[in-house]
């Protein structure tokens, strides 16, 4: 509710003295005047028993059109401001970035995956952060330490940060930066279109490419970029996560080409020349993010559905390729089979996908026939 907020500007928010209760906070002039809201038995709400409600939004549609008692009529709600990355836990981790695991506390499992858990906790009872827990054997600590500090020198507002590491006993701890709504990809399959339209699918693909197009110019290779690597924040932020971690796993019984569950076989967001010869690059990538191109613009589809790896592979050797998604603009398909180039070379850079994503709305102004959700 600071300054730049109008007269009238409020939010509702947890009351800091009464457990689940909620406060209501408006901007008044200069000052900012906090009410309690209080409950009903049968679950409404009022801050005067004179004119109850039975929801917040029916309480929010009230103020906003009389004060009816408050000090002002309730105008829009307070400006959210993004909070801005913080590339480190403490001073002290900027160096020593192997901690102590005592300082941290595990409260709620967020998810599981191959190589361990992620689970939300607290850094020294302050600090909220991610810690991924790694199944013992997963990798191989002195690999890991050395892709871990170059991890922790990648700093860009689209990347998850790396904070810190525990990797002194079994199981190994990564410490990261937290995302509040976790993966993109089960974020668009929970929306499937009710509230993400074109014009935040091609934000994301835009946050995306900003995020690599750094990786592409510190050389580095992310080697798994997916929608299930992509996390989403606040404020419609989404970041990059778990770069270089795919080259210091160690895959025990993996044939890629012939693992049995569809969800997480990487082949089909792998380049060929990357399955065959190894040859990953950040041309690989590139081809991985036209994979995330159509997850996002399908809300998160399984790509080739119904086919195996081996022969997503024989296909694309054939010349075959995802066809255009129905809701996905023609500009955008395009984009995609650029990123499906079979030649690495011919492939964009992330620099260019990503101002061609910013651009997207310039591009063309027959576009705006695509777009009739675009001021939403
Ligand atoms: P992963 O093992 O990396 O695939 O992570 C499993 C799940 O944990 C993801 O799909 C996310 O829902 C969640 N997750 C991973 N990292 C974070 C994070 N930094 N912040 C919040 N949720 C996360």
């Amino acid at each position: 509710l600071y300054s730049e907020n109008q007269d009238g500007a409020f939010l509702i928010r947890e009351s800091e003295s009464q457990k689940s209760e909620f406060s209501l906070s408006v901007r008044d002039g200069k000052a900012v005047k906090h009410y309690r809201i209080r409950r009903l038995d049968n679950g409404g709400f009022f801050v005067t028993r004179r004119q109850t409600f039975q929801n917040l939004n029916a309480f929010v549609r009230h103020y906003s059109y009389a004060s009816d008692g408050l000090c002002v009529k309730l105008g829009r709600p307070c400006i959210k401001t993004e909070v801005p990355t913080t590339y480190d836990l403490s001073y002290q981790t900027v160096d020593q970035w192997e901690i102590d695991r005592s300082s941290l506390k595990l409260l709620k499992k967020l998810g599981s995956g191959q190589f361990g858990e992620v689970w939300e906790g607290l850094w020294n009872n302050t600090t909220p952060v991610a810690i991924k827990t790694l199944k013992p054997g997963s990798m191989d600590p002195k690999d890991f330490l050395r892709e871990a500090q170059i991890m922790k020198n990648l700093r860009h507002p689209k990347l998850i940060q790396l904070y810190a590491v525990c990797t002194l006993e079994d199981p190994i701890f990564i410490i990261t930066e937290l995302m509040r709504h976790g993966s993109l990809l089960e974020y668009l399959q929970n929306d499937g279109g009710s509230r993400i339209h074109l014009p935040q699918q091609v934000d994301m693909a835009a946050q995306v490419a900003s995020g690599m197009a750094y990786l592409e110019s510190q050389n580095y290779i992310h080697r798994d970029l997916a929608a299930r690597n992509v996390l989403v924040g606040d404020h419609n932020v989404y970041k990059v996560a778990d770069f270089g971690l795919a080259r210091v796993f160690k895959l025990e019984n993996e044939n890629v080409y012939e693992a049995k569950h569809e969800t997480k076989l990487p082949v089909k967001w792998t380049a060929p020349e990357a399955i065959r010869s190894n040859k990953f690059s950040i041309k690989s990538d590139v081809w991985s993010f036209g994979i995330l191109l159509f997850e996002i613009i399908t809300y998160g589809k399984m790509p080739y559905a119904g086919l195996m790896g081996y022969q997503v592979l024989q296909k694309l050797d054939q010349g075959y390729r995802i066809p255009q998604p129905a809701n996905c603009p023609q500009e955008l398909y395009n984009i995609m089979l650029q990123c499906w180039n079979a030649e690495p070379k011919e492939r964009p850079t992330f620099e260019t996908l990503h101002w061609r994503m910013e651009d997207y709305y310039d591009m063309d102004s027959a576009l705006y026939s695509d777009t009739n959700n675009f001021i939403q």
